[in-house]
């Protein structure tokens, strides 16, 4: 079993919250080791805008993650390669008249959010990697086993063999997390019984730089505007529905699904012209009891999952990397020790209240537009026209889902 140098913080998993965080680290003279189960080969970038040419898998960043990955250097790269800014927002149910609109020019701003494919953001925050010497990247390489000792410093056995002792290991391995796991974080979890179809559609007509979602009984529906071309308009579809249904849709030939998809999202885009191969995830929210132990932290998809309906994900992911990062900076400048619960307790404190509201507001947002009766279905339409109308909540609505402190 061959022995690695030790070093001060241990990183589990190079997702985009795991390459963030060593970025964010990276430059105060500390030994940063990031461990990961993929190759390299899996954030490869085709040039062609075509349908098979996108990730199926993309994320909306508000503009505070904007903030996060300019402060790490890495935005010029996403964005040179390509994204799509959206500046309208259009929200409905299929159930009634109800229906809310946003536009960043209501708050001033140059765009309420960016839709970015997942291996764009992984390749520009694992190039800005390979030019940080204090950073070692261990790829394709996996994290089997996790001791901690008494004093709080943590042996890591990898998959090959090898072991590597850490005085803080971070969990950014996702929401299968095995740190997690290995160390007995309990976590409070319940099955949406939601899965979410995900996958690039071609449409007719434009997108008009919006991100469209449509509430039906059996989930919401989004259409997120991708990058195109005069003469082809396409959108990345994120499906949420019972999970009974998905099989039924998954089952069904290209044409039969984009007729199916036409269908269900009224035609607000004309004829959905050809879908990409399409994924189904389980959808189920998970909140870790606990974010810290002594000489380690979960952050991201590792300390809680919520429903993928307001694109909230990663951006609470972002903001644990950046507080965290700023916990332990400040740390290590004191000369404390970087596992100590003292540090690692600031991080918690900062992080859970707001993760914890979110979830609770996603939850809430899904059973609502879930419910069939006539009462919540009358209320439901009467609430969006209300928020419509009403200029100052819509705008604290968007300055909210935009990660923008009030007054910004
Ligand atoms: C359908 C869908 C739509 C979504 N849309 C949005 C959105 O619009 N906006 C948004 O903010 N969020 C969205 N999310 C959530 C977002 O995708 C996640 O929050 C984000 O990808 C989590 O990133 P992460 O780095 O924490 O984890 P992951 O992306 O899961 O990365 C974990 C990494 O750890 C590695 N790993 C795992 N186990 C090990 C191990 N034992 N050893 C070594 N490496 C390991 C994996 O290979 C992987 O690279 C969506 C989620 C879904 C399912």
């Amino acid at each position: 079993m061959s022995e690695l140098p030790p070093c001060d913080i241990a990183i589990v998993g190079a997702g985009i919250a795991g390459s963030a965080l060593a970025l964010a680290l990276s430059g105060h003279g500390l030994r940063i080791v990031v461990i990961e189960a993929q190759g390299e080969d899996r954030a490869v970038l085709p040039n062609a805008v075509a349908l098979g040419a996108f990730d199926p898998r993309v994320v909306a960043l508000n503009p505070r993650s904007r903030s996060v990955l300019e402060n790490l250097g890495v935005w010029r790269a996403v964005a040179d390669y390509r994204l799509c800014a959206y500046r309208h927002m259009t929200v409905w149910d299929a159930d009634g008249t109800g229906s809310v609109d946003f536009d960043s020019a209501d708050i001033g701003a140059a765009a309420l959010g960016y839709i970015v494919e997942n291996r764009a953001l992984v390749r520009a925050l694992l190039d800005g990697l390979r030019a940080c010497a204090d950073v070692r990247l261990l790829a394709p390489e996996s994290l089997v086993e996790c001791v901690r000792d008494t004093q709080g410093r943590v042996t890591l056995t990898l998959a090959s063999g090898a072991q590597l002792q850490a005085g803080l290991v971070v969990a950014a391995d996702g929401a299968l997390s095995r740190v997690r796991e290995l160390l007995d974080f309990r976590t409070r979890e319940w099955d949406y019984g939601h899965h979410a179809l995900v996958a690039t559609v071609q449409v007719e007509r434009p997108h008009a730089a919006t991100a469209w979602q449509r509430f039906l009984p059996t989930g919401p529906l989004a259409f997120l505007p991708l990058p195109g071309t005069d003469d082809a308009h396409y959108c990345s579809i994120v499906w949420s529905l019972e999970s009974s249904l998905v099989e039924g849709l998954q089952a069904l030939d290209d044409s039969e699904f984009c007729v199916r998809l036409e269908h269900a999202f009224e035609g607000r885009l004309g004829r959905v012209l050809a879908c990409s191969q399409r994924y189904a995830f389980p959808l189920r929210q998970r909140h870790a009891v606990d974010y810290v132990q002594p000489g380690a932290a979960l952050v991201a998809d590792a300390a809680h999952t919520l429903h993928p309906l307001a694109g909230q994900g990663i951006n609470l992911g972002l903001q644990d990397v950046a507080v965290l990062a700023e916990e332990v900076l400040r740390a290590a400048e004191r000369g404390e020790a970087l596992g100590s619960m003292d540090v690692l307790r600031r991080y918690q404190r900062r992080r859970k209240g707001e993760n914890l509201a979110m979830m609770a507001a996603m939850d809430g947002f899904k059973r609502l537009f879930e419910q069939p009766g006539l009462p919540l279905r009358w209320l439901r339409n009467a609430g969006l026209r209300g928020v419509d109308r009403a200029g100052p909540l819509k705008r604290h609505l968007m300055r909210q889902a935009m990660g923008l402190a009030p007054g910004e």
